[in-house]
């Protein structure tokens, strides 16, 4: 039942060839997490120490992940994954112990990269409900703070860790020699939707007509998961209509699907 919670991945097949934009994001990642693994001696020598721990915050959806999982193939790392939220809501009592066999893991696989997704699950400045479950988080978090505090920054384990609440963050996580180095993952511009969608529309057969810089005009403000979703409801159109290929109307037809399906579901919560 522990597999779910930690997922592991020796050197996944992801690489920055399958992220759109980000180019600046994915050079810092890259410093921070690949070089210090891949050429320890070049930090060695010029006497500088790679940052201990590299957190990334922006909305759901922006690739935070799909960053962790490319930075881990270039370095042949093997990449462990936990999710806050999951380790939080489904092994209580086990918390302490969860993020001791999680370093424990990375330690035996090393190289190795530890990404924490929904970290702020773990680390929130205060917890709002006030329930009993907030000191078993307490006693996660000092677990999570007394493992990278005994780690070298300089070893061949990384620590990544991503949210989209930067702002409630518990401070103690932000200090130096913690995650010390913070980069923003926003939501794509225009140049970056239309090579989002050039990576998710690559394997389709794409009708003449369809005009990918007309569509990342349209899908302005959605995030890369969510034009994920527009390309593969743009290939459902043109499988129900047994078509040969996918049009520029289905493309069309799929951001008022992907998009109306949001306005309905907050319509809902109301
Ligand atoms: P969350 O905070 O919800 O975990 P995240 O930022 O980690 O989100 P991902 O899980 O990396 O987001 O993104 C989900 C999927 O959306 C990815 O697997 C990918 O297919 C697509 N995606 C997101 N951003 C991009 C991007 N910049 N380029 C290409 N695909 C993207």
């Amino acid at each position: 039942s522990r597999v779910r919670v930690m997922e592991l991945d020796e050197s996944p097949e992801v690489t920055f060839e399958y992220v759109g934009g980000l180019s600046g994001e994915i050079e810092e990642i890259r410093e921070a997490v690949e070089y210090p693994l891949t050429m320890p001696e070049v930090f060695e020598r010029i006497g500088v120490e790679p940052p201990k721990g590299i957190l990334l915050h922006g909305p759901p959806g922006t690739g935070k992940t799909l960053l962790a999982k490319a930075v881990a193939h270039n370095a042949k790392a093997t990449f462990i994954r936990m999710s806050g939220s999951e380790l939080v809501h489904k092994y209580i009592g086990e918390g302490a112990q969860m993020v001791r066999e999680l370093f424990s893991l990375a330690r035996d696989r090393a190289p190795s990269i530890v990404f924490i997704d929904e970290i702020d699950a773990i680390g929130t400045t205060r917890t709002n409900d006030g329930t009993s479950g907030s000191a078993e988080v307490q006693r996660t978090l000092m677990q999570l703070l007394a493992e990278m505090d005994g780690f070298d920054n300089r070893g061949d384990v990384r620590i990544m860790a991503a949210t989209n609440r930067v702002d409630m963050l518990d401070a103690a996580l932000l200090r130096p020699g913690r995650f010390d180095r913070i980069i923003e993952i926003p939501v794509p511009d225009i140049i970056a939707r239309e090579e989002i969608l050039k990576i998710h529309t690559r394997k389709m057969n794409l009708s003449p007509d369809v005009n990918l810089a007309e569509i990342s005009v349209l899908t302005e403000g959605l995030t890369g998961a969510q034009i994920q979703a527009v390309c593969r409801e743009a290939g459902m159109f043109a499988v129900r209509k047994s078509a040969f290929e996918v049009t520029n109307q289905d493309l069309l037809d799929a951001i008022n699907k992907v998009t109306g399906e949001e306005h309905d579901s907050e319509e809902r919560m109301f």
